[in-house]
C-alpha cells in the first residue's frame, strides 16, 4: 500500500464523511419512506463540519509551511490531500513522512467518525506486532489485547492515532527501502 492510495483512501473517506453528515437527509435519499418506527434523521452535524475544517486547515497548514508557494488551496476539502502532495513531492523525506503520517492518521479519524473501527484492526500493535489492537471510545486509544504486551508499569499497550500512523509511515518507508 503506498502513499498515494492512502491519500486516495483519506480522500474518499473525507468525501463520504460529507455526503453522510452533511447533506440534508431529504436530499441523500428522495424515496419516500414507508412509517416506520426508525428515528428521524439527524440534521446536518455541525460537530463534523468542524471536524472536517480542522482537518483541511491541517492539510493546508503544512502544505503553507513545506512550500510557501503553493497556489490558492482547492475549493472542495477532499481535494487538498492532492494538492498538499502535488505541492510537496520535492519536500525533504523526513517532511514527506511527517506529511504522510497526517494524511494516514486523518484517514483512520474519518473511519472512526463513521463508526468503522476496522480500521485500527488493520494495524499491527507498534510493541507486540501482532493483529491484536481494538478502539477504546472513552479514551479514545487504540488499546492491545495481547496480555504479554504490556508497558514499563504493566499497563496494557495503548497507542494514539498519530502512533500508529507514525509506525505505519515508517514501516511502508521501510519496505520501499529494502525493496529499491
Ligand atoms: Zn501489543
Amino acid at each position: 500500500m503506498g502513499d498515494s492510495e492512502d491519500r486516495h483512501t483519506a480522500a474518499a473517506r473525507l468525501r463520504l464523511l460529507q455526503q453522510e453528515f452533511t447533506t440534508p437527509a431529504a436530499q441523500r435519499d428522495p424515496s419516500p419512506r414507508t412509517p416506520t418506527n426508525r428515528p428521524p434523521a439527524a440534521p446536518i452535524d455541525l460537530g463534523i463540519l468542524d471536524y472536517m475544517a480542522a482537518s483541511v486547515a491541517e492539510v493546508i497548514e503544512h502544505t503553507r509551511t513545506a512550500a510557501p508557494d503553493a497556489g490558492p488551496a482547492p475549493a472542495e476539502p477532499a481535494a487538498a490531500y492532492e494538492w498538499m502532495h502535488q505541492n510537496t513531492a520535492d519536500a525533504a523525506p523526513e517532511q514527506r513522512s511527517v506529511r504522510d503520517a497526517m494524511v494516514f492518521r486523518q484517514s483512520l479519524k474519518h473511519a472512526l467518525a463513521m463508526g468503522d473501527e476496522t480500521v485500527i484492526r488493520r494495524e499491527p500493535c507498534p510493541r507486540c506486532a501482532c493483529w491484536s489492537l481494538f478502539w477504546r471510545h472513552t479514551t479514545r486509544v487504540a488499546a492491545c489485547v495481547n496480555r504479554g504486551c504490556v508497558d514499563r508499569c504493566g499497563r496494557p499497550s495503548t497507542w494514539v492515532l498519530a502512533q500508529l500512523a507514525e509506525r505505519h509511515v515508517a514501516a511502508r518507508n521501510a519496505r520501499s527501502r529494502t525493496a529499491t
